[in-house]
Protein backbone atom coordinates (compact mmCIF):
# COMPACT_ATOMS: atom_id res chain seq x y z
CA UNK A 1 0.00 0.00 0.00
CA UNK A 2 1.57 3.53 -0.50
CA UNK A 3 2.21 5.63 1.94
CA UNK A 4 -0.96 8.04 2.60
CA UNK A 5 -0.09 11.87 2.46
CA UNK A 6 -1.70 14.36 3.58
CA UNK A 7 -1.64 18.54 3.04
CA UNK A 8 -2.92 21.67 4.80
CA UNK A 9 -3.41 24.25 1.62
CA UNK A 10 -3.66 27.66 2.92
CA UNK A 11 -4.60 31.02 0.90
CA UNK A 12 -1.73 34.11 2.54
CA UNK A 13 -4.56 36.77 2.03
CA UNK A 14 -4.04 37.20 5.94
CA UNK A 15 -3.42 35.67 9.48
CA UNK A 16 -4.46 31.85 10.32
CA UNK A 17 -7.26 31.88 12.81
CA UNK A 18 -8.61 28.73 15.14
CA UNK A 19 -10.25 27.16 12.16
CA UNK A 20 -7.29 27.20 10.17
CA UNK A 21 -5.45 25.61 13.36
CA UNK A 22 -8.16 22.84 13.65
CA UNK A 23 -7.97 21.75 9.83
CA UNK A 24 -3.83 21.98 10.10
CA UNK A 25 -3.75 20.17 13.70
CA UNK A 26 -6.42 17.24 12.08
CA UNK A 27 -4.42 16.78 9.19
CA UNK A 28 -0.77 16.56 11.20
CA UNK A 29 -2.39 14.43 13.45
CA UNK A 30 -4.04 12.16 11.24
CA UNK A 31 -1.17 12.00 8.75
CA UNK A 32 1.20 10.52 11.91
CA UNK A 33 -1.89 8.27 13.10
CA UNK A 34 -1.87 6.41 9.48
CA UNK A 35 1.89 6.78 9.14
CA UNK A 36 1.54 8.89 6.53
CA UNK A 37 3.21 12.29 5.09
CA UNK A 38 2.03 15.91 5.68
CA UNK A 39 2.92 18.42 3.28
CA UNK A 40 1.81 22.59 2.82
CA UNK A 41 1.05 24.16 0.07
CA UNK A 42 0.49 28.01 -0.28
CA UNK A 43 -2.81 28.56 -2.95
CA UNK A 44 -1.62 32.15 -3.60
CA UNK A 45 -3.25 32.17 -6.86
CA UNK A 46 -4.69 35.36 -6.50
CA UNK A 47 -1.73 38.18 -6.79
CA UNK A 48 -3.43 41.35 -5.50
CA UNK A 49 -4.75 39.68 -2.22
CA UNK A 50 -1.83 37.05 -1.28
CA UNK A 51 1.43 38.65 -0.23
CA UNK A 52 5.26 37.19 1.04
CA UNK A 53 4.38 38.81 4.91
CA UNK A 54 1.19 36.07 5.64
CA UNK A 55 3.04 33.38 3.82
CA UNK A 56 5.57 34.04 6.59
CA UNK A 57 3.76 34.52 9.62
CA UNK A 58 1.79 31.52 8.32
CA UNK A 59 4.32 29.16 8.46
CA UNK A 60 5.57 30.90 11.71
CA UNK A 61 2.61 30.13 13.37
CA UNK A 62 2.30 27.03 11.84
CA UNK A 63 5.79 26.05 13.63
CA UNK A 64 4.83 26.92 16.82
CA UNK A 65 2.05 24.84 16.88
CA UNK A 66 4.15 22.30 16.42
CA UNK A 67 3.46 21.24 12.82
CA UNK A 68 6.26 19.83 10.79
CA UNK A 69 5.86 19.23 6.95
CA UNK A 70 7.77 18.34 3.97
CA UNK A 71 9.91 20.59 1.95
CA UNK A 72 9.72 22.56 -0.42
CA UNK A 73 6.36 23.98 0.36
CA UNK A 74 4.23 24.03 -2.91
CA UNK A 75 3.38 27.67 -3.78
CA UNK A 76 0.61 27.73 -6.95
CA UNK A 77 1.69 30.82 -8.00
CA UNK A 78 4.93 28.95 -8.89
CA UNK A 79 3.42 26.35 -11.12
CA UNK A 80 0.63 28.36 -13.54
CA UNK A 81 2.15 26.78 -17.07
CA UNK A 82 1.01 23.27 -15.56
CA UNK A 83 -2.45 24.96 -14.84
CA UNK A 84 -2.24 26.26 -18.39
CA UNK A 85 -1.92 23.03 -20.19
CA UNK A 86 -4.64 21.27 -18.07
CA UNK A 87 -6.76 24.24 -19.12
CA UNK A 88 -5.70 23.73 -22.78
CA UNK A 89 -6.30 19.65 -22.38
CA UNK A 90 -10.39 21.05 -21.34
CA UNK A 91 -10.00 23.37 -24.05
CA UNK A 92 -9.09 20.94 -26.85
CA UNK A 93 -12.44 18.45 -25.21
CA UNK A 94 -14.69 21.11 -26.48
CA UNK A 95 -15.30 21.25 -22.27
CA UNK A 96 -14.56 24.74 -21.97
CA UNK A 97 -15.27 28.68 -23.95
CA UNK A 98 -14.39 32.09 -22.96
CA UNK A 99 -16.95 34.52 -21.43
CA UNK A 100 -16.82 38.30 -22.02
CA UNK A 101 -19.44 39.45 -19.50
CA UNK A 102 -17.90 41.77 -17.21
CA UNK A 103 -19.21 41.44 -12.83
CA UNK A 104 -21.47 44.24 -13.21
CA UNK A 105 -23.26 43.14 -16.18
CA UNK A 106 -23.86 39.19 -14.52
CA UNK A 107 -25.55 41.17 -11.61
CA UNK A 108 -27.64 42.92 -13.64
CA UNK A 109 -28.67 40.11 -15.35
CA UNK A 110 -29.46 38.49 -12.03
CA UNK A 111 -31.26 41.27 -11.42
CA UNK A 112 -33.46 40.85 -13.92
CA UNK A 113 -34.13 37.35 -13.42
CA UNK A 114 -35.01 37.32 -10.26
CA UNK A 115 -37.98 39.88 -10.83
CA UNK A 116 -39.64 37.60 -12.57
CA UNK A 117 -37.90 34.36 -10.41
CA UNK A 118 -35.41 33.56 -7.95
CA UNK A 119 -32.46 32.94 -10.18
CA UNK A 120 -30.93 29.74 -8.78
CA UNK A 121 -28.13 29.98 -6.42
CA UNK A 122 -24.53 27.69 -6.57
CA UNK A 123 -24.17 25.88 -2.84
CA UNK A 124 -22.45 29.32 -2.03
CA UNK A 125 -25.50 30.96 -2.45
CA UNK A 126 -23.88 32.56 -5.21
CA UNK A 127 -26.07 33.05 -8.46
CA UNK A 128 -25.24 30.76 -11.05
CA UNK A 129 -23.60 32.01 -14.53
CA UNK A 130 -26.88 33.95 -16.52
CA UNK A 131 -25.31 33.85 -19.35
CA UNK A 132 -25.36 32.85 -23.50
CA UNK A 133 -21.37 32.82 -23.81
CA UNK A 134 -21.66 29.26 -24.44
CA UNK A 135 -23.94 30.00 -27.47
CA UNK A 136 -21.50 32.62 -29.32
CA UNK A 137 -19.92 32.25 -32.63
CA UNK A 138 -16.32 31.07 -33.07
CA UNK A 139 -15.68 34.50 -34.76
CA UNK A 140 -17.09 36.60 -32.64
CA UNK A 141 -15.01 34.75 -29.97
CA UNK A 142 -12.10 35.30 -31.73
CA UNK A 143 -12.90 39.02 -32.62
CA UNK A 144 -13.48 39.84 -28.79
CA UNK A 145 -9.86 38.22 -27.95
CA UNK A 146 -8.51 40.10 -30.48
CA UNK A 147 -9.55 43.00 -29.20
CA UNK A 148 -8.23 42.32 -25.91
CA UNK A 149 -11.56 41.89 -23.94
CA UNK A 150 -11.29 40.44 -20.54
CA UNK A 151 -12.77 37.05 -20.54
CA UNK A 152 -13.71 34.14 -17.81
CA UNK A 153 -12.86 30.30 -19.27
CA UNK A 154 -15.68 28.77 -18.19
CA UNK A 155 -16.18 24.80 -17.80
CA UNK A 156 -19.61 23.75 -20.22
CA UNK A 157 -20.88 21.73 -16.82
CA UNK A 158 -23.47 19.63 -18.78
CA UNK A 159 -21.58 18.78 -21.94
CA UNK A 160 -18.30 18.02 -18.83
CA UNK A 161 -21.20 15.64 -16.97
CA UNK A 162 -22.25 13.91 -20.28
CA UNK A 163 -18.05 13.24 -20.87
CA UNK A 164 -17.84 11.83 -16.92
CA UNK A 165 -21.12 10.02 -15.99
CA UNK A 166 -22.06 9.90 -12.62
CA UNK A 167 -19.95 10.42 -10.06
CA UNK A 168 -19.54 9.81 -6.13
CA UNK A 169 -16.70 10.28 -3.68
CA UNK A 170 -15.58 8.69 -0.62
CA UNK A 171 -16.58 10.67 2.64
CA UNK A 172 -15.10 10.07 5.66
CA UNK A 173 -15.90 13.09 7.92
CA UNK A 174 -19.02 14.12 7.13
CA UNK A 175 -21.27 17.38 5.45
CA UNK A 176 -23.50 20.28 6.81
CA UNK A 177 -26.35 17.84 6.61
CA UNK A 178 -24.23 14.95 8.05
CA UNK A 179 -23.78 13.38 4.65
CA UNK A 180 -20.81 10.39 4.80
CA UNK A 181 -19.86 7.20 3.36
CA UNK A 182 -20.51 7.68 -1.26
CA UNK A 183 -21.61 10.36 -1.75
CA UNK A 184 -23.06 11.69 -4.83
CA UNK A 185 -21.38 14.65 -6.84
CA UNK A 186 -23.81 17.15 -7.80
CA UNK A 187 -21.65 19.43 -10.25
CA UNK A 188 -24.31 20.86 -12.29
CA UNK A 189 -25.67 22.64 -9.04
CA UNK A 190 -22.41 25.12 -9.52
CA UNK A 191 -22.99 25.76 -13.38
CA UNK A 192 -20.70 26.83 -15.60
CA UNK A 193 -18.36 27.38 -13.03
CA UNK A 194 -15.07 29.45 -13.48
CA UNK A 195 -11.62 27.19 -14.50
CA UNK A 196 -9.60 30.01 -15.65
CA UNK A 197 -9.43 34.53 -16.57
CA UNK A 198 -7.61 35.62 -19.64
CA UNK A 199 -5.00 36.71 -16.73
CA UNK A 200 -4.74 33.78 -14.33
CA UNK A 201 -4.66 30.74 -16.61
CA UNK A 202 -6.37 28.50 -13.53
CA UNK A 203 -8.90 29.00 -10.52
CA UNK A 204 -9.40 27.30 -7.57
CA UNK A 205 -10.77 24.03 -8.15
CA UNK A 206 -8.45 23.32 -11.05
CA UNK A 207 -5.07 24.15 -9.44
CA UNK A 208 -6.78 22.17 -5.82
CA UNK A 209 -7.14 19.02 -7.78
CA UNK A 210 -4.06 19.54 -10.14
CA UNK A 211 -2.03 20.25 -7.22
CA UNK A 212 -3.39 17.76 -5.29
CA UNK A 213 -2.44 14.28 -8.00
CA UNK A 214 0.77 16.43 -8.15
CA UNK A 215 1.59 16.37 -5.01
CA UNK A 216 0.40 12.70 -4.32
CA UNK A 217 -2.38 13.84 -1.89
CA UNK A 218 -4.38 10.80 -0.68
CA UNK A 219 -6.57 12.24 1.85
CA UNK A 220 -8.26 15.88 1.75
CA UNK A 221 -8.77 17.06 5.04
CA UNK A 222 -11.08 20.37 5.46
CA UNK A 223 -13.93 22.27 6.44
CA UNK A 224 -17.17 21.54 5.60
CA UNK A 225 -17.45 24.71 4.11
CA UNK A 226 -16.43 22.97 0.96
CA UNK A 227 -18.01 19.72 0.94
CA UNK A 228 -19.96 20.65 -2.14
CA UNK A 229 -17.02 22.05 -3.83
CA UNK A 230 -16.04 18.24 -3.90
CA UNK A 231 -18.76 18.04 -6.93
CA UNK A 232 -16.48 19.78 -8.84
CA UNK A 233 -13.38 18.61 -7.76
CA UNK A 234 -14.45 15.37 -8.30
CA UNK A 235 -15.79 15.95 -12.38
CA UNK A 236 -12.33 17.83 -13.10
CA UNK A 237 -10.25 15.21 -11.74
CA UNK A 238 -12.43 12.53 -13.84
CA UNK A 239 -11.79 14.71 -17.18
CA UNK A 240 -8.32 15.24 -16.46
CA UNK A 241 -7.75 11.15 -15.24
CA UNK A 242 -6.47 12.19 -11.79
CA UNK A 243 -7.33 10.13 -9.24
CA UNK A 244 -9.58 10.99 -6.63
CA UNK A 245 -8.58 11.10 -3.12
CA UNK A 246 -10.83 9.97 0.09
CA UNK A 247 -12.44 13.32 1.67
CA UNK A 248 -12.82 14.74 5.22
CA UNK A 249 -14.82 17.20 5.68
CA UNK A 250 -14.55 18.52 9.16
CA UNK A 251 -16.74 20.60 11.04
CA UNK A 252 -16.02 24.29 11.20
CA UNK A 253 -15.18 26.90 14.21
CA UNK A 254 -17.94 29.03 14.91
CA UNK A 255 -18.02 32.84 16.52
CA UNK A 256 -20.16 33.46 19.72
CA UNK A 257 -23.22 34.49 16.92
CA UNK A 258 -22.62 30.59 14.76
CA UNK A 259 -20.40 32.36 12.15
CA UNK A 260 -17.56 30.75 10.41
CA UNK A 261 -14.34 32.76 11.55
CA UNK A 262 -12.94 34.99 9.34
CA UNK A 263 -9.97 36.49 8.59
CA UNK A 264 -10.30 40.28 9.94
CA UNK A 265 -12.07 38.52 13.53
CA UNK A 266 -8.91 39.05 15.48
CA UNK A 267 -10.07 37.86 18.56
CA UNK A 268 -9.76 34.19 17.03
CA UNK A 269 -6.53 34.92 15.36
CA UNK A 270 -3.46 32.49 16.35
CA UNK A 271 -0.98 35.73 16.62
CA UNK A 272 -3.18 37.58 19.04
CA UNK A 273 -4.18 34.48 21.37
CA UNK A 274 -0.51 33.77 21.19
CA UNK A 275 0.74 37.35 22.22
CA UNK A 276 -2.01 36.91 24.57
CA UNK A 277 0.09 34.19 26.05
CA UNK A 278 -1.90 30.98 24.60
CA UNK A 279 0.53 28.06 24.48
CA UNK A 280 0.20 25.46 21.78
CA UNK A 281 -1.71 23.40 24.10
CA UNK A 282 -4.28 25.78 25.15
CA UNK A 283 -4.51 25.91 20.93
CA UNK A 284 -5.64 22.25 20.96
CA UNK A 285 -7.90 22.45 23.43
CA UNK A 286 -9.60 25.65 22.16
CA UNK A 287 -10.32 23.90 19.03
CA UNK A 288 -11.71 20.90 20.85
CA UNK A 289 -8.33 18.04 19.83
CA UNK A 290 -6.96 16.24 22.68
CA UNK A 291 -3.21 17.87 23.74
N1 LIG B 1 -7.03 27.34 0.07
C1 LIG B 1 -8.31 26.98 0.58
C2 LIG B 1 -8.66 27.85 1.77
O1 LIG B 1 -7.77 28.43 2.39
C3 LIG B 1 -8.39 25.53 1.02
C4 LIG B 1 -8.42 24.62 -0.12
C5 LIG B 1 -8.64 23.16 0.19
O2 LIG B 1 -8.34 22.70 1.33
O3 LIG B 1 -9.07 22.45 -0.68
O4 LIG B 1 -9.82 27.95 2.10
Amino acid sequence: MTQPVFRFAPSPNGYLHLGHALSALLNFDMARAAGGRFVLRMEDIDGTRCRPEFEAAIVEDLAWLGLEWEQPVRRQSAHFDEYRTALDRLDAMRLTFPAFESRAEIAHMIADRDVRERWPRDPDGVPIYPGAARQMRHDDRLARMARGDAFAIRLDIERAMEWSGPLTWAETGSGPQRETGAIAADPAAWGDVIVGRKETPTSYHLSVVLDDALQGVTHVVRGQDLFWATSVHRLLQSLLDLPAPIYHHHRLMLDSEGRKLSKSTQATGLRELRMAGATPADIRRLVGLAA
